[in-house]
């Protein structure tokens, strides 16, 4: 009989009661480190596998696959131990479903991408969800406005590029687009043309912020220390709109985003927010969102979040375009070895932000 494993010392006894222990709570972080093989079955399985639990007394610990196919075990059809692992799989479906709903002649619905990815739709909206921090139907929106975006700048008439853009009906059209690109059509078309943006500059303890808001909501909150600079931040984000200076209303409007800058971590931020920008950029921008404050992300981390594991650097470029400093927490990722890196306003104020949160969070 072959005996997989030495435990004629304690620390192997140790290794082998850890070995059990993930095969009872079915710990997906042990696949990898080992894989089991069953004797009644003649299959090995990775640590995760929802097969029914084996008797004890037929199950083998092997170190890797090749250990355990040499001692005459297949491999598992259910949870593929010789495969890509769950977690790449459940990645790769996600991003095969993005691919879809960005190519796609006519919206699909839940089911259809569902059925594509190989789940229920309910268990395919969870993962959707838990890989790109959106969930289906947020992210066939933001889809579809990018498309209409680009469709704009080409096409010869908005109402071609409605239609372009898969939307069966203008109105239903009309309805979203301000919404989903913060202005309407024609203005997008024509660089901001017909836009009002308020504005106004106030003092937080991080020096100035310049907040900026269209009719739907907040559309930038710029840091630095020279509120002439700020403003010309603004002039070249908005080349098009016109830009009026706040009135006393607004000055509520900026207090709220003083009083968020003084203690970022804070929940009670309910201020909408007008967001622009690409698909890939609000998929980043909404995974910051989820950064629980007083924590960090790495690069890595935010780009295997949405799904796009290799596009580190594309990920970077998206939080160094954030116009909407602290209320899009940017400030949360730092460099996989817990180095700050750069920020868009000053590594010194992202020091500052993450000292305050973590501090707001010992409270
Ligand atoms: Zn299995």
């Amino acid at each position: 009989m072959t005996v997989a494993l030495d435990t004629s010392t304690p620390e192997a006894t140790q290794a082998e009661a850890e070995r059990w222990e993930a095969l009872r709570r079915r710990d997906p972080a042990a696949d990898g480190r080992f894989v089991y093989a069953v004797r009644s079955t003649g299959v090995y399985c990775r640590p995760s596998c929802a097969a029914r639990p084996a008797r004890p007394e037929n199950v083998l610990f092997y170190a890797n696959n090749a250990e355990a196919e040499q001692a005459g075990f297949r491999p598992c059809k259910r949870c593929r131990p010789d495969g890509p692992s769950q977690s790449d799989r459940r990645a790769d479906a996600v991003a095969r479903a993005c691919r879809l709903i960005e190519q796609a002649e006519e919206t699909p619905s839940l089911e259809d991408l569902a059925t594509a990815a190989e789940m229920s739709p309910h268990h395919f909206h969870r993962i959707f969800k838990q890989v790109t921090g959106v969930t289906p139907r947020a992210y066939v929106q933001a889809s579809r406005a990018t498309r209409v975006a680009g469709a704009l700048q080409q096409a010869g008439s908005v109402t071609e590029a409605i239609y372009e853009a898969g939307y069966g009906s203008s109105g239903r059209f009309y309805e979203s687009a301000g919404a989903r690109l913060g202005m309407t059509p024609t203005s997008y078309r024509r660089g901001g043309v017909g836009e009002t943006i308020r504005f106004a500059v106030g003092v937080c303890s991080l020096g100035s912020v310049l907040v900026a808001a269209t009719g739907r909501g907040v559309c930038a909150i710029l840091l630095g220390d020279d509120p002439e600079m700020l403003l010309r931040d603004l002039q070249d984000r908005f080349p098009n709109a016109e830009l009026i200076g706040g009135d006393s209303d607004f000055e509520a409007t900026v207090a709220r985003v003083v009083g968020l800058v003084e203690a970022p971590g804070t929940t009670g931020f309910t201020l909408p927010l007008d967001i622009g920008g690409t698909a890939f950029q609000q998929r980043v921008w909404q995974a910051l969102r989820a950064i629980p404050a007083g924590r960090t992300a790495s690069y890595a981390e935010i780009a295997a979040a949405i799904g796009e594991p290799a596009a580190v650097r594309a990920v970077a470029r998206a939080c160094g375009a954030n116009p909407l400093a602290v209320a899009i927490p940017c400030h949360r990722v730092v460099r996989s070895d817990g180095s700050l890196s750069g920020y868009r306003w000053g590594v010194e104020r992202k020091r500052d932000l993450l000292n305050r949160e973590s501090k707001e969070a010992a409270q």
